[in-house]
């Protein structure tokens, strides 16, 4: 059994509070959407680094070991978790034969599409919200979601007793319905797209003070996705590599990964080597590469129209601070279409043995535009962040793979068919 004790090194007094980027102001940490002061969203989470630098060391520095809540001093949760003990701390894989396949000599996959429980990176951001909801004694969650946001919310309020609603545009594939029902979650389904469904939790968690993890805990929630670049660096030896390319709509993960970046150097954890972020949007749906590519950092929203649903967000709130993010890598945003994505899904697949959902697929794909145009030169370390699973939604592959050849009850036709 994982260790489960409270016994470990968890310091709340590391974090200061919520920090408005546009005025400065700090505030205590409180269930907000935007800056009580000047009113602009996304407060940021802020650390006591030069004390956490002392406090902290590459080996013993906290517990419990194996699960994104060994990095619990650079998150901003105060109590031990109650739910969601043993999301993150998922396999980085040395993918050998795809690298081979790319022409490349050195290609890591970090495999967030078996997070426990519910197979995405978005065990990591909910769990975050959920204990800080938890903290705030908020009596019911919800969210708005693509899918698995909503699975994760599912799954780690009915962990802990807690009544979810999730919120999910129409389109929502039928695996990611299942997979929130099944838990016990209110699932409203709103007759518009992702960014209608969004407009309207919006309204109803700042007017009414409702509690989502991604909209009045977005700060909180937010800090979770920072786990998946720690654990990349520790599973390297404290290293990162120099490229790493993630998928792209909401823009929490490569915001996030860009600030997990600049916390290892401040604290001394990693080296100050370039580490070059990039975004994989879909050409349905790329409202950032767009903006990124024309050099811009205003976001024009767009009606999303592909096959990888997690990514399809036409109006990405925080795409302005991806934009400048990734630029300050020397890194690069771009698109790339649905027929790419079901081939980079089937490349991952039958190369590496990993089944991802079509976000991964699109990530998978741009890491091959960038190797084929030269952006990443084929001798230096890249990693590939695959976010979600394919067996929550087969969809985008069926009728791009093998057929299933049916024989007879018959011993001969078996023989046949193997080939043998
Ligand atoms: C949410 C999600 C993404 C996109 O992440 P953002 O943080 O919104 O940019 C990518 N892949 C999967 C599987 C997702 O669920
Ligand atoms: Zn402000």
């Amino acid at each position: 059994m994982q260790e489960t004790t409270k016994e470990y090194l968890h310091e709340p007094k590391y974090i200061l509070g919520m920090t408005c980027l546009s005025c400065d102001t700090t505030v205590e940490e409180q269930p907000t959407y935007s800056c009580t002061h000047c009113g602009t969203p996304g407060l940021e989470i802020t650390y006591d680094y030069s004390a956490l630098r002392q406090g902290i060391s590459r080996n013993d520095w906290l517990k419990p070991t194996n699960s994104m809540w060994r990095y619990a001093n650079l998150l901003p949760c105060r109590e031990f978790p109650k739910t969601g003990l043993f999301v993150g701390a998922t396999p980085l894989i040395n993918a050998r034969r795809l690298a081979n396949e790319l022409g490349v000599d050195s290609l890591y996959i970090k495999d967030d599409s078996v997070n426990y429980p519910t197979l995405s990176y978005k065990d990591r951001v909910v769990a975050t919200a959920i204990n800080k909801a938890l903290e705030f004694n908020f009596q019911a969650i919800g969210c708005v979601s693509t899918g698995n946001v909503a699975n994760s919310v599912s799954a780690l309020a009915a962990a802990v007793g807690l009544p979810a609603f999730v919120v999910i545009p129409e389109g929502t594939e039928e695996g990611k319905i299942i997979g929130s029902i099944v838990y016990g979650a209110q699932v409203i389904k709103v007759r518009g797209n992702y960014d209608d469904a969004n407009r309207l939790s919006r309204e109803v968690s700042q007017n009414h003070g409702i509690p989502f993890v991604n909209i009045n805990l977005r700060s909180y929630y937010s800090e979770g996705a920072k786990t998946v670049i720690y654990e990349i660096a520790e599973q390297l030896g404290w290293r990162l590599p120099r490229h790493i390319v993630l998928p792209l709509a909401g823009a929490t993960l490569v915001n996030k990964a860009v600030k997990a970046v600049g916390e290892l150097r401040k604290l001394g954890l990693i080296d100050d080597n370039p580490v070059r972020l990039y975004g994989a949007q879909a050409t349905g749906s790329a409202p950032i590469a767009t903006a990124f590519q024309a050099g811009v950092d205003e976001i024009t929203p767009v009606t999303p129209n592909t096959v990888a649903r997690s990514l399809a967000i036409g109006n990405p709130g925080d795409g302005k601070a991806a934009v400048r993010g990734i630029r300050s890598t020397d890194g690069y945003i771009s698109a790339v279409s649905d027929l790419e994505i079901i081939a980079g899904m089937k490349l991952l697949a039958s190369r590496e043995g990993i089944f991802a959902e079509a976000a991964g697929g699109a990530t998978m794909a741009l890491t091959k535009q960038l190797i084929d145009t030269g952006i990443i030169p084929k001798d230096e370390e890249i990693a590939i962040v695959v976010t979600g699973n394919g067996y929550k939604t087969p969809e985008p592959v069926m009728g791009h793979i093998r057929f299933v050849r049916e024989i007879d009850n018959d011993v001969n036709e078996l023989l046949r068919a193997i080939g043998m």
